[in-house]
């Protein structure tokens, strides 16, 4: 054998750099399930069926494109771990070489590495042809930045792609519209919403959520709720649906929460892009389209282009800066627990039912949700960052380590000091009260530090600007943000410092 091609999950896209040369005669193409990369860390169980089924499918693709292909199910014999099946079918084949497309981890990606030099053979990684920017453009752009700034990253993917420009200059006079973009319903409420276009399990999936649950019974979630996109010809007919129903309001209500509503106008393409079915090319290309047809608003393009030309690529670029970094860090030295009801949702807190509530329904929480109620919750109260990490990596369908763990670590947790985001995201209970309905049910009240009413994110929050006085008081971004402790008498501070420590130790105890 001439070259095993490694295709690993998150890689399903037939123009992959990966079988650039291949050859029939000599090659083999090889994909392997295996029980360990749903237990080395606890995979969702939606999750999991979604990369199952995605695989299953795509070798479906390959056998169609007449590729020779080593494909081992769940339930077949061998190592549990991925690596270490491959090391077998490596010392039993005896390829020259191991080629691949960089994996989206880098334990992954370190393991390949290590099985080559084991066996003598070299290690061709492959450059990955979905993203806008290579790693190495990045990190030349990165070079010599104390701290990277999304905002001046995203400029330049705008020159550099030449993106919603007219003669050198953003089109409407502005770079972002993120003013624009956080509308919250108010008590009106969002009225009728666009339903998001159901993706019914075929037999492969059916079978495949059949596999998972007998394989996986005491893992999170529910896969009974599965309709997530698993081929190309599905992830493109949710890109439509999107864009014909969604993306028009989608600029204005991004950062909006509703009980209830998990999907608003949001796209469900982050797993579809993640695993490689739809590039980010194709989905900002028919944006653009949408946009110069009139049919969306400038503010809803820019918005939405915004999170895949710039967000989604400059995470992944700081998570290939300096994975070992990114994964160890914890500047603010956080060593809590995580409350044992991030796996189950039961908590008194509505913001936090509804939200870990859906995400155990479906895999899915927005961005807002992500950062501000689970992400703000686990940062107020000092959470150990790796524990953090973990859940994320574990609940969402869309979590692949490039893109969740600098946005956990990094954005969410200040967990890096602060190289990817100027200051922490931390908000009161009245910012979710402003952005949501959620306070309206709620047992507490979000106006309240102090009292059997407080709510619980507003007590941590004049906690955590207190402990972090030192570090943020002069900081020039948080600065005013830290001066609104000057509002509080010294004997209200000591009362909310002490409410605070009762209820850290009241989850401690729960965790
Ligand atoms: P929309 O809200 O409709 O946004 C459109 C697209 O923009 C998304 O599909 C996604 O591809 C991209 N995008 C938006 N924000 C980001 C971002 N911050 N980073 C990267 N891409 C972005 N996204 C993941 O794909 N996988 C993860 O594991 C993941 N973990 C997250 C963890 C935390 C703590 C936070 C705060 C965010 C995380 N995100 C992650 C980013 C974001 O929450 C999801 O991409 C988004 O909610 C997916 O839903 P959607 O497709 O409906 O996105
Ligand atoms: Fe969440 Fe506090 Fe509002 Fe309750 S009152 S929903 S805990 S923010």
């Amino acid at each position: 054998m001439r070259h095993l091609v490694i295709v690993l999950g998150d890689q399903l896209n037939l123009d992959s750099h990966a079988f650039d040369e291949f050859d029939r005669e000599q090659d083999v193409v090889w994909m392997a399930e295996r029980r360990g990369e749903s237990t080395h860390i606890w995979s969702h169980k939606t999750r999991s069926a979604l990369f199952l089924s995605a695989m299953r499918h795509f070798a479906e693709t390959l056998r169609d494109a007449d590729l020779p292909l080593l494909y081992t199910r769940l339930d077949d014999a061998g190592p549990d771990d991925l690596l270490a099946l491959l090391d077998e079918t490596v010392a039993q084949r005896q390829p020259k070489r191991l080629v691949a497309v960089r994996p989206g981890e880098h334990r992954l990606r370190e393991g390949l590495r290590a099985i080559a030099a084991r066996h003598g053979i070299d290690y061709v990684e492959r450059p990955d042809n979905h993203f806008m920017v290579s790693t190495e453009d990045f990190a030349t752009w990165a070079k010599g930045k104390s701290q990277w700034r999304m905002e001046t990253f995203y400029r330049w993917m705008r020159v550099r792609h030449g993106v919603l420009l007219e003669n050198g200059k953003p089109v409407g006079g502005r770079w972002n519209f993120d003013h624009d973009n956080r509308g919250a319903f108010g008590r009106a409420g969002p009225g009728w919403l666009p339903a998001p276009q159901r993706f019914e399990p075929d037999a492969v999936t059916r079978e495949t959520i059949a596999e998972v649950n007998a394989a996986f019974p005491e893992h999170p979630g529910d896969p009974s709720t599965f309709d997530w996109p698993v081929t190309r010809a599905d992830a493109l007919a949710a890109l439509d649906d999107f864009l014909n129903h969604r993306l028009v309001a989608f600029g204005q209500w991004q950062d909006a929460m509703w009980a209830g509503e998990p999907w608003l106008y949001h796209a469900r393409l982050s797993s579809s892009m993640n695993l490689k079915l739809l590039s980010p090319a194709e989905v900002i290309r028919a944006v653009l389209d949408r946009y110069d047809a009139g049919k969306v608003p400038l503010a809803s393009a820019e918005g939405f282009i915004r999170q895949i030309l710039g967000w989604r690529e400059f995470v992944r670029g700081v998570y290939w800066l300096s994975p070992s970094r990114l994964l160890s860090g914890n500047a603010l030295k956080a060593d809590g627990a995580l409350p044992s009801w991030y796996w189950t949702g039961e908590t008194p807190m509505r913001c936090l039912a509804e939200t870990i509530g859906q995400t155990l329904r479906f895999g899915y929480a927005h961005h807002i949700q992500r950062l501000m109620v689970t992400g703000n919750f686990a940062l107020l109260l000092g959470v150990e960052p790796r524990l953090v990490h973990e859940w994320y990596l574990a609940v969402y369908v869309d979590a692949v380590e490039w893109v969740e763990a600098p946005n956990t670590l990094g954005m969410s947790q200040f967990a890096d000091g602060g190289r990817m985001v100027s200051k922490p995201y931390v908000a009161s209970g009245r910012y979710i009260q402003r952005m949501s309905n959620y306070c309206d049910g709620c047992r507490f009240r979000p106006g309240d530090a102090l009292g059997d009413s407080a709510c619980p994110f507003t007590t941590l929050y004049w906690d955590f600007l207190a402990r972090h006085e030192e570090r943020f008081r002069h900081h020039p971004r948080a600065a005013m943000q830290w001066r609104s402790l000057d509002r509080l008498s010294p004997e209200t501070l000591t009362a909310i410092r002490a409410k605070a420590a009762e209820l850290r130790a009241s989850l401690a105890a729960s965790a």
